[in-house]
Parts: structure tokens; sequence; C-alpha cells
């Protein structure tokens, strides 16, 4: 699951857009990080289910988290990279549009500001204004709803899940290799559920839904994924596999 890093161009007052943008990156990396605990989670207690073998459980989580989050990164990449290079080519066209027929463009945004709500000869004034001071900038703001000085960096995309996907990795794989047999899985599977309920909480809070229901649907997807895996991991344990 990749989460959201697009710059939603729904509201673009110049305040909300950062605002905006900013939770849009705190909300993927709460997701990223829940992504990293359900997986390694599954992962851990599948094993645990099948082995006490402590290096065993330390190998496959390590092996979980790695391959993971690079999954993660590398799907970041991606599609962030793709997003980038959509919007450069709509930057190009709108540039090559204000170089060979500027009497349109600024009769187009003219039309778009006017539709906004201001007047007609409002719209022309702050069209020409616009124009004058950077035409590319407002076309690319007002028609295509980007930034073009902060296109997202696929790098940055794509490290901030990794890191995302670690942070919550780390916290089912210490759970299960460092207290002492016994207290493995009962450690894991609380720190887990509490884990699960805290990034379901804040990642409807930020997404400005109720945060209740959210919670009890990752608390209990979380509680399904390790049900599944231990008892997988019994099942081939008791087979001897
Ligand atoms: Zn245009």
């Amino acid at each position: 699951m990749h989460p959201p890093t697009v710059t939603e161009p729904t509201h673009d007052e110049a305040h909300g857009g950062a605002l905006g943008e900013r939770l849009n990156w705190l909300r993927a990396a709460v997701l990223g990080a829940n992504d990293g605990i359900v997986s390694t989670a599954g992962l851990v207690v599948g094993v645990a289910g099948a082995t006490d073998d402590r290096s065993a459980l330390l190998t496959a989580g390590l092996a979980g988290l790695l391959a993971g989050s690079m999954s993660m990164a590398a799907g970041e990449y991606v599609s962030v990279s793709t997003q980038r290079d959509s919007e450069m080519a709509a930057l190009a066209l709108e540039k090559r549009e204000l170089r060979e027929q500027p009497d349109a463009e600024l009769e187009e945004l003219t039309d778009l500001l006017e539709e906004r709500g201001l007047s007609r000869d409002v719209a022309r004034e702050a069209a020409v204004q616009l124009t004058e001071r950077d035409a590319l900038r407002a076309h690319a703001r007002v028609e295509l709803g980007i930034d073009p000085d902060e296109l997202t960096n696929p790098w940055h995309a794509a490290w901030a899940s990794f890191l995302a996907f670690t942070a919550g990795a780390l916290l089912p794989l210490l759970a299960m290799v460092l207290p002492p047999e016994d207290w493995r899985l009962p450690v894991t599977v609380g720190s887990v559920l509490v884990a699960l309920a805290c990034t379901g909480w804040s990642s409807a809070r930020l997404g400005a839904a109720k945060p209740g229901r959210a919670v009890v649907r990752n608390v209990g997807g979380g509680a399904v994924a390790m049900g599944v895996t231990y008892a997988a991991g019994s099942l081939l344990g008791a087979a001897g596999v």
C-alpha cells in the first residue's frame, strides 16, 4: 500500500495549501509506520508459532523489516517520479502555450479567475498583473493546481516511506526478541495492539475523520493478521516443516 503523498489541489489558499501538504506527509508517515507494524508483527508472530529460536525470530523480523521498507521506498519512488514527470510535462506544455499564444492564455487565466468569483474586470486586471509577474507560476497554480517551485522530490518521498516503515517495524521486532521467552508473545501482541490504536487514531484525526471506528478497524486488522500467521506458523511447526 502506498500512502498518498500527492498534494491534492482541492483548496489553494496560500497558507491552507502548505498546511494541507504537511498534514498529507504526516498522515503518509503514520500509515507507513502502520504498515511496518502490521506486516512485521504478522511475520514474527507467525515464526514464533513455529519456533522458540531467538535467532530465527531475529533473522525473520529483520529480513521482513528490510524487505518491507525497501519495497515501500521503491514503490513510493516510482509513484512520485511518475507524478513528477506528468507535472513537468504539464508545465512544459503550459510554457509553450504561453510563448505561442499569450493572448489566449491571458483570456484563459481571466476566465479561471472569474470562475472563482471575481468580476470580469477584476479578473482581467488580476490576470494581467499575475502574467506580468510570473505567467508560468500563475498558470501552474490556478490552472494545474501545482506549485512549480514545490514539486515533490521522489527521493524525499522514498526516504520518508523507508523511515516510517522501519520505525513501525522495529516495535514488533524488538518486542519479540528482547523479552524472555515466555513473555515474547504477550509483549508483542499487547504492544502491537496499543500501537495500532495510536496509529489508527492519529491517521483518522489527521484525515479529519472520527477516530473511534478507525481505531477499532485498525486494531482488529492487526489482531486478525497476527492470529492468522500464528495459526499458520503453529501448523507448520507442529508438522515439523
Ligand atoms: Zn494556461
